[in-house]
């Protein structure tokens, strides 16, 4: 009887020691599997970081960069184009102006009525998407479609289709542009979803014009301009200080008043301004400085425009929540702390920026949102809330070093026209003797606009660049629809002065 209790015991007793040795090991391999995790991130945070210091030298970058566009054609991967904008809008402008704003999905009209004197701007709006047919057809049919909308809506406010008055028609159009006028450019080549192909290398405005006079409309295009361009008009409509502007949407660029002199490459632009317009094209910007991690090589490798657009591939919102896919993906396959792998974690772009954003905002106990969005977006359920804390960690790297890095553009711009208050210290001055003019930048961009943390993050590391004493001085102005809108302001500014006569090249 006492062998049998005794057999019972050192059973059970085995069997105990079986059991825990399989919960240690559990617990050890699941430790492992968190420490390999939190390895990834670790490596993603250190190939990320954006210190000031490394902030600085990507501004020096961005000057020296800029200087190098601007001396030759082709010498710098900025393209800093000349857009024959010689004058900004200062708020005096008369009269009625209309503008197209074609450059993404959507297709605007817009109509705007100036009063002189810095009117409140108010102008009717019409949007609508333009047909997929028409992005890829024939460019004689995109041009009529939108003459067409132009001639429905002109009609719709009253205006004479046929006066005798020529209206002056602001022209956005955001597709890489060689400008030979204010009015005036060769399609360089479409981007986005765009591709006719008997359009390239042809005269945009031109087009425009006579898809006008097919329809009888009595129109001029007197501004042919894109999104950045519009954003400064506006942006200096409101507020006179302003010296450059920044998209910051699905893509990044930006554009700034420069002296004409210091455009070399064109010797003897002569404007009555004695300045002009410069896009930057920056997202195509390159520097050793930036960090890159190898997420943004495989991004870059597998996109359709490899070793192009390397600033915006960090920077802008058609990038962000794919970069953050490709680190959960890896996170993935080194462990199961996301449970089985997700198929669709390998679709590129399966997890957008403003999903990406809303997992990033999540501050609720549980992290709901982060939960729901891996579940309905990525296809991973039941995350544990560990795991999900990590993705919002990967979120705020991810953006962290976007928002910084387009804060160093920023200052690597006001570094080139000396409004980073380097240029205005003279010796033995104080930091707080230091004359700095009041600098506005104008600023669009649903990323910019609709993203809290990353408006955050941009305006900390202006303030960590610069320092308090010049920060002050530097104002951030969000512009609202200053593609449309700027572009009809450039219509009126650029149809009363005739300046658009006096660009003269000797
Ligand atoms: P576009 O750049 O196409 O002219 P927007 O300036 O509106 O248009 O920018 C759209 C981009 O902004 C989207 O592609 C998306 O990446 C990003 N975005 C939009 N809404 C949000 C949001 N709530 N949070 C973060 N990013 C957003
Ligand atoms: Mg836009």
């Amino acid at each position: 009887m006492g062998k049998v209790v005794l057999g019972v015991t050192v059973g059970v007793a085995v069997a105990a020691c079986a059991v825990a040795a399989l919960v240690v090991g559990r617990r050890v391999r699941s430790r492992k599997k968190w420490k390999r995790v939190v390895g990834v991130l670790k490596e993603l945070e250190e190939s990320c970081e954006t210190t000031v210091g490394r902030l600085r030298q990507v501004v020096d970058a961005m000057a020296v960069e800029m200087h190098a566009g601007l001396a030759s054609e082709g010498g710098s991967k900025l393209k800093m184009l000349l857009t024959f904008v010689d004058n900004l809008p200062s708020g005096s402008e008369k009269g009625i102006f209309y503008a197209l704003d074609l450059g993404g999905t959507n297709f605007r009209v817009l109509r705007v009525e100036l009063g002189g004197q810095r009117s409140d701007l108010d102008p009717d709006v019409e949007q609508q998407p333009i047909p997929e047919q028409l992005m890829t057809g024939r460019s004689e049919d995109l041009f009529d479609f939108i003459a067409s909308s132009l001639h429905r809506f002109v009609e719709k406010g009253n205006d004479s289709v046929q006066s005798s008055i020529t209206k002056e028609l602001g022209f956005t159009f955001s597709f890489p542009v060689k400008q030979t006028s204010v009015s005036s450019g060769v399609l360089i080549k479409w981007t986005k979803a765009f591709a006719i192909k008997d359009m390239v290398g042809k005269e945009v405005a031109g087009a425009l014009q006579q898809a006008l006079a097919r329809k009888g409309l009595n129109m001029r295009v007197a501004v042919l301009v894109n999104d950045t361009v519009g954003t400064l008009a506006l942006g200096h409509y409101h507020d006179a200080d302003t010296v450059a502007a920044v998209i910051i949407g699905t893509g990044t660029n930006a554009c700034y008043w420069e002296r004409t002199d210091a455009i070399i490459k064109c010797q003897g632009l002569l404007t009555t301004s004695g300045r002009m317009v410069v896009n930057m094209e920056w997202g195509n910007f390159w520097s050793s400085h930036l960090p890159r991690t190898s997420y943004d090589i495989d991004l870059d490798a597998e996109s359709p425009n490899p070793n192009d657009q390397g600033f915006e591939k960090m920077i802008s919102g058609m990038y962000l929540g794919d970069i953050v896919r490709r680190v959960i993906l890896r996170m993935s396959e080194e462990s199961d702390i996301f449970g089985p792998l997700s198929s669709r974690l390998y679709v590129s772009f399966a997890l957008r920026t403003p999903a990406m954003a809303a997992m990033h905002k999540d501050d609720s106990p549980e992290l709901t949102e982060v939960a729901r969005i891996l579940q309905d977006v990525l296809d991973i359920p039941d995350v544990p809330l560990k795991a999900r804390k990590l993705v919002v960690k990967i979120c705020d790297v991810v953006t962290r070093r976007a928002a910084r890095l387009a804060a160093a553009g920023i200052v690597g711009i006001l570094k080139k026209i000396g409004r980073d208050g380097s240029g205005g210290i003279t010796g033995g001055r104080s930091k707080s003797d230091i004359k700095m003019r009041r600098t506005a930048v104008a600023v669009e961009g649903s990323l910019y606009t609709q993203y809290t943390m990353f408006r955050e993050y941009l305006h900390e590391a202006l303030h960590e660049i610069l320092g308090e004493d010049i920060v002050r001085h530097v104002v951030i102005n969000v512009t609202e629809d200053g593609s449309g809108t700027g572009a009809a302001l450039l219509a009126a500014s650029h149809s009363s002065s005739g300046s658009v006569d006096n660009i003269q090249l000797v």
